[in-house]
């Protein structure tokens, strides 16, 4: 038995993805609760296949290591335990008392056999019953858009979004690889009119793409925060207009580094150093910590490991966070219970 204590700090994580945030043993449990028969029935066969078993992977690749979980998570029973799981186990394991999962419903379904109410509201259940048994914890979900789907699919998870906000959903990403005539510009109204109902926008950009698209999604999506966002550290201007529009950006180091968009310890402090004395505000965050084997303590960890970021700026950060938090606090600590 691991003995523990009370840390004393309380974090704030604001970019992951519920797919690749189970721990596979909990994983394995949800699979064989569905019956769900899985490509081994040895665990640790199963256990490298949803985590990434070496340092590093291509991008192309990066997505597939996706397929499983999301299947073993596409049913409203899979759904309330995965959020319950992942809420509750963010508290205990690294004090998180303020978080913000993030899911595509279109992912969870398997194609539009399952219901997506059904869906949202078991994932909206989890994170009650995770909330009611951690009250000094708060939630909210993000709905992720994926820039693989057609516009009018995507249209569907925004309405979905807006439908279930006064229940626990506080905003829409896009993230998922380029696809082929995907354009930003196409989603500025979904975006109007997520934001017009009270939801709040954020997207993944300044990742796999140039700081040049970077500055172009800035210019047609209105925003609130920004998922990674770090290829701005190359151009002055972009970190100006960041600084101007008050956007945190949601920094995910070992992320980028498994995926070798940030080569080493050395270009990582170059890129966090840069932002930091350009007044850009980021936090950090794990993106899919089962699958990369990371948390957020490990991330805090590697801005020491790699004399990055001082004990007061690691603070600094994790205040940011808080103030970019999309979850409402006017009703106290946790508006949704
Ligand atoms: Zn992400």
């Amino acid at each position: 038995m691991v003995t523990q204590n009370r840390p004393t700090k309380e974090l704030v994580e604001l970019h992951f993805h519920l797919g690749q945030s189970v721990e596979p043993h909990i994983l394995w449990s949800i699979a064989h609760e569905q019956g769900i028969k899985l490509p081994s029935k040895d665990y640790w066969e199963f256990y490298d296949l949803v985590t990434l078993n070496k340092d590093t992977v291509e991008w192309a690749d990066y997505h597939k290591l996706f397929h499983l979980t999301e299947l073993i998570q596409s049913s409203p029973v899979a759904m309330e335990r995965t959020v319950y799981e992942v809420v509750s186990g963010a508290y205990r394991a690294n004090n998180i008392t303020l978080l913000e999962p993030s899911f595509n419903p279109m992912f969870r379904n398997r194609g539009g056999e399952r219901d997506l109410d059904q869906i949202l509201l078991a994932a909206l259940r989890g994170m009650e019953r995770a909330l009611a048994e951690f009250p000094m914890v708060r939630a909210g979900l993000m709905m992720l858009l994926d820039r693989r789907l057609p516009k009018d699919v995507n249209a569907i998870i925004v309405r979905k979004a807006i439908k279930y906000r006064s229940r626990g959903v506080v905003g829409i990403d896009i993230a998922g690889p380029l696809a082929e005539g995907f354009k930003y510009e196409d989603y500025t109204d979904l975006y109007e009119e997520a934001r017009a109902n009270g939801l709040k926008t954020t997207v993944h950009t300044g990742e796999d793409g140039t700081a040049e698209e970077m500055a172009h999604v800035l210019k047609v999506l209105p925003l609130d925060r920004l998922n990674h966002g770090f290829r701005a550290y190359t151009d002055k201007a972009l970190m100006a207009e960041v600084v101007k529009k008050n956007l945190c950006m949601c920094l995910c180091p070992t992320s980028n580094l498994s995926v070798k968009f940030i080569r080493d310890g050395d270009h990582l402090r170059e890129v966090i150093q840069t932002l930091w004395n350009n007044g850009v505000k980021f936090c950090l965050n794990t993106d899919n910590p089962s699958m990369l084997r990371t948390n957020l303590s490990k991330e805090i960890e590697l801005m020491r490991t790699y004399n990055i970021l001082t004990e007061d700026q690691i603070d600094q950060t994790t205040a940011w966070a808080r103030e970019a938090s999309f979850v409402p606090t006017e009703h106290g600590r946790n508006i949704y219970l």
